[in-house]
């Protein structure tokens, strides 16, 4: 089992300058060759904008002045370099070459642009695919010990807010470039036109610019912050609630839980607010300074300076075309912040997902089971986290030797928090034992391949888990193989192939999502169809007749009959019923995490009182339904009474 590609342990942040800039474009998914070519095509469609721009200039004198680009060399360097540059290609700069050349270098630079815009917009989103499906691998790949801890609106900020904002970290960089060329291009420009104007007018900008973007960039980065921490609480709260509608019903809260999403929101609204006053200020600071500076460089420039109309003009445009650039490039400085955060979010959640990977060093495959499955001095601790309260963390499973035979059906039985879904956890290695080892005839579990494992048990938990789709895909999620003649065997010996035969669909219809469009029971029986059409040799059940009806009980009852006088699967069944543990070859009985039996009912009738107590106080009881934790109960009350 190959864990998602992601080896690096040390977060982003922990390295220098250059470790970044060496990992941080495989890890945005965005390489450095085609950073290179939109850079290059941003300066290309820049350069020819500038050209464009410096050509009006000829061009209306040209028009004005009724002479030649000759006769008007002496009156700017922009002629004198236009004349050059023409007479390098061999051509003469009459009023129509001119015009010509600037009509096709406007119509390239617009091919130029069409190709940049597409190509960014194709690395952006593959960035953000590619960000969001490794970083989804890595949950996946991950141990149950550590997903169980992640909360699920987390998980779904990361997936798609934030990496869609890492990935749009390489756009605000080729921004800023693109704004600081753009700069050069326009500022040389202006110098050409007229160096004394100009440095009054940049002399003006800049002052702006600088006040600005300073306390910009220093807003939005702790907005962005602020922003990137509500909506995760927002996704999270929202993820939550949506598991929760029958509680938030039943408890009569929908006007507190509208008031809360409400105030969550409005927190989230404040921050996006802050973020556009920024802007706001920004723009109209840029712009109320752009007018007042304009009429002083007109006056200037005209009193001063003595530009004529069309050099002051030419010289009015180019100033105007800077200052959207300069208020870009204050933009991209935030976001480029602001994306950072995310690059760095992501970083360290991926680096805490794969730390938590599934080690899988094991070459073997499973063994066709003969003798069983052994577990050998193994003991289990849930992490200390898991129970904040706790002084240290309760043991589950304590020093547990137990032998379950092959092929035969083994019932774990014992007090709720006795530890039987723990064990259960330990067989396909969803947890590893603190202490101790399993073994699968003479194969550790560790030298098993995972996959191998894995396919080998087929595991039915008490909440079947049932995927939005139909009940065919349902039954060969984990089987995409399985052809309709053994999904209609698997179903027919689970006793659901005449349920879903009278639905209106049949095999095909929708069961909605979690399965909200099937009952209990038979949500039970497709989970257990799904784990027959694995055809694994183990087959772990977490009490399936728990939540049955008693027609369905009855059905899954003689489904695992089947099975067991078959003789090729071994089952093991954590019981909660009496009534399954009848059916059992061999019980296991466990309390507080410690075996205190094992054997067969007659055995454990002579040598372990606790389940001689349950079954003399179920047969003792009228009205009682055998249900295992609520005589563990009344046992635990009357061995108390009975030691006062
Ligand atoms: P049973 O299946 O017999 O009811 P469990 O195996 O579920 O018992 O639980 C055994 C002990 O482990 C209990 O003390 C329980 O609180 C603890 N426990 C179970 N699951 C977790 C978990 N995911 N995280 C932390 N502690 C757990």
């Amino acid at each position: 089992m190959k864990s998602s590609e992601f080896s690096r342990t040390e977060p982003l942040e922990k390295l220098g300058w250059r470790g970044r800039i060496a990992v941080t474009p495989d890890f945005i998914g965005y390489p450095i060759s085609a950073f290179a070519i939109i850079v290059g095509l941003t300066l290309a469609v820049t350069l020819m904008e500038g050209v464009g721009i410096a050509l009006l200039y000829p061009i209306i004198e040209l028009l004005q002045t009724g002479q030649n680009l000759e006769q008007l060399a002496d009156r700017s360097p922009v002629f004198r370099v236009t004349l050059t540059s023409f007479a390098f290609l061999g051509l003469r700069p009459t009023l129509e070459v001119l015009m010509l050349a600037t009509g096709a270098l406007i119509l390239f630079r617009q091919i130029l642009t069409y190709i940049m815009s597409l190509s960014r917009a194709y690395f952006s989103q593959r960035a953000v695919a590619r960000i969001a499906s490794r970083t989804f691998g890595l949950f996946t790949f991950a141990g149950v010990a550590y997903t169980e801890k992640l909360r699920s609106g987390t998980l779904i900020n990361a997936l798609f807010t934030e990496a869609k904002r890492a990935a749009m970290f390489a756009a605000a960089l080729q921004n800023i470039i693109s704004s600081m060329f753009k700069i050069i291009v326009f500022v040389t420009l202006l110098l050409f036109i007229s160096w004394q104007a100009t440095l009054v007018g940049l002399g003006l900008l800049l002052v702006v610019a600088f006040f600005v973007s300073r306390s910009a960039v220093r807003g939005t980065k702790l907005s962005g912050q602020m922003i990137n921490e509500a909506n995760d609480r927002l996704t999270r709260y929202t993820t939550e609630r949506f598991a929760l509608f029958r509680l938030i019903k039943v408890q009569s809260m929908e006007a507190v839980e509208t008031a809360l999403f409400r105030r969550e929101f409005d927190e989230l609204r404040d921050l996006n607010v802050d973020v556009a006053r920024y802007s706001a200020r920004i723009q109209v600071l840029i712009e109320g300074a752009a007018i007042v500076g304009a009429f002083a460089l007109i006056y200037l420039a005209t009193e001063v300076f003595s530009l004529s109309l069309a050099t002051l003009g030419i010289f009015l445009l180019v100033l105007f075309r800077l200052l959207p650039v300069t208020q870009e490039l204050s933009v991209a400085r935030q976001q480029l912040s602001a994306y950072l955060h995310a690059i760095l979010y992501i970083d360290r959640i991926s680096i805490e997902a794969s730390a938590h990977a599934e080690q899988d060093n094991g070459t073997l495959p499973f063994p066709k089971l003969r003798q069983g499955i052994r577990f050998e001095a193994v003991s289990f601790q849930y992490p200390l986290e898991a129970h904040p309260d706790a002084a240290s963390a309760p043991v589950a499973l304590a020093d547990v030797s137990i032998d379950i035979p092959a092929c035969q059906t083994t019932a774990l039985l014992g007090p709720s928090g006795a530890g039987k879904s723990t064990l259960a956890d330990l067989i396909p290695r969803l947890r590893e034992p603190t202490e101790g080892r399993i073994l699968f005839d003479d194969t550790a579990a560790v030298d098993i391949r995972l996959d191998a494992l894995r396919r080998a048990v087929a595991l039915v938990s008490q909440d079947a888990l049932i995927i939005d789709g139909t009940i065919t895909e349902n039954l060969r999620y984990g089987r995409p193989d399985a052809t309709q003649q053994e999904i209609e065997t698997a179903a027919h010996d689970a006793f659901a192939h005449s349920f879903i035969e009278a639905m209106p669909q049949g095999y095909d219809t929708i069961v909605g999502e979690r399965g909200v469009l099937l009952s209990g029971g038979q949500k039970q029986r497709l989970a257990l169809a799904r784990a027959l059409l694995a055809q694994a040799s183990v087959l772990l059940l977490d009490e399936p007749t728990s939540a049955l009806d008693a027609e369905s009980e009855t059905a899954v009852q003689r489904a695992l009959a089947t099975l067991q006088d078959d003789g090729n699967t071994t089952i093991i069944i954590i019981a909660h019923r009496l009534s399954t543990v009848r059916h059992a070859d061999h019980i296991v009985v466990l309390e507080n995490g410690c075996v205190i039996g094992t054997g067969t009912h007659d055995a454990l009738m002579t040598d372990t009182s606790w389940y001689r107590k349950i079954v003399d106080l179920q047969t003792g009881a009228s009205t009682d339904t055998d249900n295992i934790a609520s005589l563990s109960r009344n046992v635990q009350t009357t061995s108390k009474e009975n030691t006062t």
